[in-house]
């Protein structure tokens, strides 16, 4: 199937009358397309064939261009309507595309680092590398020769030559097709086989940032973001920061500070907490204890139940403790046919084993109370 590609010829075509030479179940193949079918990292382009929204464009088994639509009714074979592409989409993903050979380039020029596989996300672009470690600031340099190399606008070009000349050149990164090859050259830096579709100058990348960095089968990958995300990440750093600093009184040299302490102090206090309301626990059961004739001592905490689990032990009788409505936890020590017979009569969710049980009661906490104690008094 024969469809003239143009976007090798011109990548920021946006529109053009093409026909269709075929309908493969909801796609078209059309005689000439602008659309770029996913490849090699780089998404699959979409936008409109007519009225026909295109959803997606990928190659069949045979390389032909599917421009597939959105299910529906679809155009007859032979044809002739309008493709537009949806540039924004497109451009997006042409600048990402760029950057990654710029990123590329660098780090393999400047600093002896190969490239192993690619992946083009939404808003990061990952670049995993041949290198088993690479300090932080080898990285901050790499991203500082990328900027200066897009602030230098370099021309970025589209060469098709024979094999024998693509080998001639050298390149970073083996050749992976027969044939013909397509060479994407950097200006006065970089040159590699690529059937992808490239901006026409670095200066259109607008700017990249270093994200990060983690390792994956033994080597480093790194995280970018460029252009318009670069931006985006920035900005939103400035603003969480910014409300970091408003919210803890701080400012860039104080916050880290800041942070330390308040955690330190979060952690302080949950020492506390826990200490106090064991005291008080231990007061409550105690004083519950003292005053208790029943056979079974029962009460409605505030508390967590959890705060009673070491002291039930020592009430030298069953014990059953409910929380106030809102919680709705109990506790209770005894047997545990006592247990599954509170369970038949009222509401309880939860077990246990032995002699200690737990867990979440429904309904009204003085009647789970006074018909648990009836049970249990029996
Ligand atoms: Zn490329």
């Amino acid at each position: 199937m024969n469809t003239e590609l143009l976007f090798y010829k011109d990548a920021y075509l946006k529109e053009v009358d093409a026909t269709v030479l075929e309908v493969r179940g909801n796609a078209v193949v059309l005689d000439k397309t602008i659309f770029y079918a996913e490849s090699g990292g780089q998404p699959g382009d979409r936008g409109y064939y007519g009225e026909y929204q295109v959803v997606d464009t990928q190659k069949d088994k045979d390389g032909a261009f599917l421009h597939i639509l959105k299910k529906g009714s679809l155009p007859e074979v032979g044809a002739c309507l309008k493709l537009s592409l949806d540039w924004d989409h497109r451009y997006k993903f042409m600048k990402e595309h760029s950057a990654q050979h710029l990123l590329s380039a660098v780090m393999f020029s400047f600093k002896g680092i190969g490239t192993v596989a690619v992946h083009q996300g939404e808003e990061i672009l990952t670049i995993e590398t041949s290198a088993e470690d690479i300090a932080d600031d080898v990285l901050l340099s790499i991203e500082d020769i990328a900027n200066e190399k897009i602030r230098d606008g370099l021309k970025i070009y589209q060469d098709e030559m024979s094999h024998e000349k693509a080998e001639s050149l050298g390149m970073r990164r083996s050749i992976k097709v027969d044939g013909d090859v397509k060479v994407v050259f950097i200006e006065n830096l970089d040159a590699v086989a690529c059937g992808g579709v490239h901006v026409a100058s670095t200066g259109e990348i607008k700017e990249v940032v270093y994200r990060g960095k983690e390792m994956i089968r033994g080597h480093v990958r790194t995280m970018w973001s460029c252009a318009d995300e670069s931006v985006a990440y920035r900005r939103n750093n400035e603003r969480l920061l910014k409300e970091c600093y408003k919210l803890l009184s701080a400012d860039k040299d104080s916050i880290v500070k800041d942070i330390e302490r308040i955690i330190k102090d979060n952690g302080d206090l949950s020492y506390e907490v826990k200490k106090l309301r064991k005291a008080v626990a231990e007061r409550e059961f105690e004083d519950a204890l003292q005053s208790s004739t029943a056979p079974v001592l029962a009460f409605i905490t505030n508390n967590s139940v959890e705060d009673y689990q070491e002291l039930v032990s020592k009430a030298g009788k069953d014990v059953l403790i409910i929380e106030r409505d809102g919680k709705k936890g109990f506790l209770y020590f005894g047997t545990k046919e006592k247990f599954l017979k509170l369970k038949g009569e009222v509401s309880l969710k939860g077990g246990g084993k032995d002699v200690l049980f737990r867990g979440a009661y429904q309904g009204d906490a003085e009647e789970v109370l006074s018909i648990s104690m009836r049970l249990l008094s029996e």
